[in-house]
């Protein structure tokens, strides 16, 4: 699983600022699709091919009624609960509060591995000031400047360290996170269902295992251990990873913990495709916009699952289309399939849309078969010359599966404006029949 680190600290140390270097947008065309939100306070961090789900968990205000972490939303404390490392941000300029020693405390008790981290430290090398914080008890102390950059990206290594994680063969560390086409992934295909408490996730899974043959199944030991449930059906091997907390109770599982975000995102990262479940009956809401937004940057293959199909009338219809038009726009590319999870209607239709969704983001795309069809898109629109030049695109060549990657390769590519680039996109897609995959556009520009 993605191993979590959570930022900690009282309001205006930092941590929003921290939070924005680490987790940089993966892909600049993902961020220009039209009515994509984004959740600011859980993103992804990359370092090589390694992955870190960031939460910010905004502030730990001291609560004068009470206890100091009273006022922390449930989110937050659930998130440093479930958090593997925690990066505790000061602020080297103010000094030490005893705001800072109180989490400090709190910290120390919980004894997860934790880095303290002194922010605001441009400038300030040999601040009298580092001493105060030597004085919490949590070990070193990292200076950061989080707005201007420096000893970021180092924390991204210390993370590494205070983790515990094994080194990564010198050649996996500098390859990009996708499967390249010789690297087909084997074994099950991997299914997250995500959605809102209350979807019906725990109703749709049971009615997938129901129907179908567990493998085997070991309760894991701990609430934190992750759960993946083998099955097979029609021959082919599936493993579901749990998003809700699932429990085994008699027969069927039951979603026993609360709805978390962290355990969602983790198991998209884990999943070939993800199902994102809606409920008709609520329309598509802005924690269903967000959930989708994760996905789309994880790259994921998707299928749109609207569950409750059986509960709404032809008015409920038509508004819930409206909705999926114009909240989940960027997520066009993914096939949508109406359910009840609670009579099993729609399954059959599900699978199918799982299956091709899985098969698309792994479709093997030849050199040749790119380069012509590239040409052929430049015979029907050529790109537009942007200032001096025309971009000249010359050959492409796939970089990646799951997500597929074209790679185009040519002249002044910088200049191939969005337009094009959507125009470009939809037309593989068009070719290869690309339902429910993301698919990335890569220029290289050998001038
Ligand atoms: P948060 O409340 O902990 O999320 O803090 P923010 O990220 O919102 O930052 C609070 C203030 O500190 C903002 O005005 C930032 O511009 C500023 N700030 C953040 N990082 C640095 C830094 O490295 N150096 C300096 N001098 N200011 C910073
Ligand atoms: P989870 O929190 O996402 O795991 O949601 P559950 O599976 O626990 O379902 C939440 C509620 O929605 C339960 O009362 C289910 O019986 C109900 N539910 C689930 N699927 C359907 C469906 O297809 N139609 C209707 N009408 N209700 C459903």
């Amino acid at each position: 699983m993605t191993p979590v680190i959570a930022l900690v600290g009282r309001p205006n140390v930092g941590k929003s600022t921290l939070f924005n270097r680490l987790t940089r947008t993966r892909d600049a065309i993902v961020a220009d699709f039209a009515g994509l939100t984004r959740d600011r306070h859980y993103g992804m961090a990359k370092q090589g091919k390694r992955q870190f789900i960031v939460v910010d968990t905004g502030g730990l205000e001291p609560d004068t009624s009470g206890g100091i972490f009273q006022a922390m939303a449930q989110q937050t404390l659930q998130a440093v609960a479930e958090a593997d490392l925690v990066l505790f941000m000061v602020d080297l300029r103010a000094g030490a509060s005893a705001q800072d020693h109180d989490i400090a405390a709190y910290l120390r008790k919980l004894g997860k591995p934790t880095l303290l981290v002194a922010n605001k430290a441009e400038g300030m090398k040999n601040s009298a000031q580092l001493a105060d914080f030597y004085e919490m008890g949590l070990g070193e102390v990292y200076p950061v400047s989080a707005a201007h950059g420096q000893g970021v990206r180092d924390l991204l290594d210390l993370a590494v360290e205070a983790l515990q994680l094994p080194d990564l063969p010198e050649a996996d560390a500098s390859a990009d996170a996708a499967d390249t086409p010789d690297n087909v992934p084997d074994g099950p295909i991997r299914i997250a269902v995500a959605g809102r408490p209350n979807a019906g996730k725990s109703t749709l899974i049971n009615a997938w295992l129901g129907e179908e043959r567990l493998v085997t199944y070991d309760m894991p030991g701990t609430t934190r251990d992750a759960i993946t449930i083998p099955f097979e059906k029609d021959g082919r091997e599936y493993e579901l990873i749990d998003t809700a907390g699932l429990r085994k109770k008699g027969k069927v599982f039951e979603s026993i913990e609360k709805f978390s975000v962290i355990k969602t995102l983790q198991a998209i990262e884990k999943a070939h495709v993800v199902v994102l479940l809606l409920d008709a009956t609520q329309g598509v809401t802005d924690q269903d916009a967000h959930i989708a937004g994760y996905i789309l940057e994880s790259g994921r293959a998707v299928v749109v699952a609207i569950n409750k199909w059986d509960a709404i009338d032809s008015y409920q219809r038509q508004q819930l289309e409206r909705s999926l038009e114009t909240r989940l726009t960027f997520m066009r590319f993914a096939a949508q399939r109406n359910i009840s999870a609670l009579r099993r209607q729609g399954l059959g239709p599900l699978w199918q849309a799982i299956g091709a969704a899985y098969d698309a983001a792994t479709r093997k795309m030849t050199t040749s078969v790119l380069t012509r069809l590239l040409q052929e898109a430049i015979q029907h629109q050529a790109p537009r010359k942007s200032g001096m030049y025309r971009p000249k695109m010359r050959y492409a060549h796939q970089g990646g599966m799951n997500p597929p990657i074209i790679v185009i390769h040519g002249n002044s590519l910088e200049n191939v404006d969005h337009a094009y680039q959507r125009f470009l996109e939809s037309w593989f897609r068009k070719a290869f029949k690309l339902e429910g995959t993301p698919l990335r556009l890569e220029f290289k520009t050998s001038d």
